[in-house]
């Protein structure tokens, strides 16, 4: 029987989600992942092997130039800045 490893709830249900991968300051974000979500307090659990595909993706892509389908331009804050400008 499956447990939610936080809360130990039993009820997991297999959905897909969005998933980003982040080494560094390199990311990569695969959407439609499947994994288990708890029903209870909505924490995801992913499968060993569907990590280790992601993760082979992200080095084919950040270490070997691996074209992919779509790019995100992602903004960048520092805190401390933002903080500043709302006083
Ligand atoms: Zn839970």
């Amino acid at each position: 029987m499956k447990v939610c490893h936080f809360c130990g709830n039993k009820n997991l249900k297999n959905t897909q989600v969005q998933y980003t991968y982040k080494h560094y300051d390199n990311f990569l974000v695969v959407n439609d992942v499947p994994c288990e979500q708890c029903e209870y307090c909505g924490e995801h659990f992913f499968k060993g092997s569907v990590l280790k595909q992601i993760e082979n993706e992200f080095i084919s892509i950040h270490s070997h130039g691996k074209k992919v389908k779509k790019e995100l331009i992602i903004p960048v804050e520092q805190y401390s800045e933002i903080q500043s400008s709302h006083n």
